[in-house]
């Protein structure tokens, strides 16, 4: 059904060979045993996610031996819509991997379109192997798919549009869900957060602030960032706030070393 989510039991267990053909190992196929059923990671079950209802979530098989890539994931996408962050990030980082991060699987299955008409446009078969989108829920297994401290940058761009309506636990910036940003970014890696609602700013602000692991991000070296001016304009979201002539907040914060607990 619409509403069954697949995800790995841990980060070792994903395949990202089909995400990323162009980035994998021409070394033999790993002869790693199956870690099935064993070591599960947060599951499904728990409670009910904002607007997508019920949900069931199924553990993928695991693979006995799934091709191994040349590098991991490091730049995450958070609810990514349509793709337009991706996309034009790609280019400006093209030794490094992005994954979009979306809970609606048609939204998902039109970002995945598009990455494949946009690979097959160029000949060399290089340009875009670098990005690619799979659906999650986010709020759920974040921790399902990365290991600790492995992503550099994670984007949180115009997430919860109904802000006001939603109970805090349904948010996706929120003590709990900082706590997992927190432990997939590596120390000195970067939470980018934009919206046009300036109360959801403020919550964001305010509870990425109170994080022990976190500080923001100066305005200057905020505003010398090159991801945040492609951040502003390049979404889809941003891109309609733009034509509703509204304004953007933008808020870093950067992953601490050592947080003062
Ligand atoms: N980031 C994109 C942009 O700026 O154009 C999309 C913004 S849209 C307002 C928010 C997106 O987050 C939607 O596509 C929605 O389906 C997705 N989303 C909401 N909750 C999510 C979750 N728990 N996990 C993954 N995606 C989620």
């Amino acid at each position: 059904s619409d509403h069954k989510l697949v995800y790995p039991t841990t980060p070792d267990d994903m395949d990202w060979s089909t995400l990323y053909p162009g980035f994998v190992a021409d070394a033999e196929m790993s002869t790693e045993t199956s870690a099935e059923g064993k070591g599960q990671g947060k599951g499904g079950g728990d409670e009910e996610n904002g607007d997508e209802g019920a949900e069931t979530a199924t553990a993928t098989a695991t693979k006995p031996s799934h091709k191994k890539l040349i590098k991991d994931v490091e730049v995450a996408d958070i609810g990514c819509g349509f793709g337009g962050l991706l996309v034009a990030l790609a280019p400006s980082m093209p030794d490094t991997l992005l994954l979009g991060m979306e809970i609606r699987s048609q939204v998902t299955e039109f970002v995945q379109d598009r990455i494949r008409a946009l690979r097959a446009q160029d000949a060399e078969g290089k340009l875009y192997q670098n990005i690619a989108c799979l659906r999650a829920n986010t709020m759920k297994f974040l921790p399902n798919f990365f290991r600790k401290g492995q992503l550099s940058k994670v984007f949180i761009c115009f997430p919860d549009p109904h802000f006001k309506h939603r109970k805090h636990k349904a948010r996706i910036v929120s003590t709990t869900l900082n706590a997992e940003y927190a432990y997939v970014l590596r120390p000195g890696g970067i939470v980018y957060t934009i919206t046009d609602v300036e109360d959801l700013h403020d919550w964001m602000v305010q509870h990425l602030d109170a994080h022990p692991s976190f500080e923001r991000v100066s305005e200057e070296e905020q505003e010398a960032d090159p991801c945040v001016t492609i951040m502003r304009t390049e979404t889809e979201e941003g891109k309609k706030v733009e034509r509703n002539k509204g304004q953007k907040f933008v808020a870093l914060f950067r992953r601490l070393e050592n947080p003062a607990w």
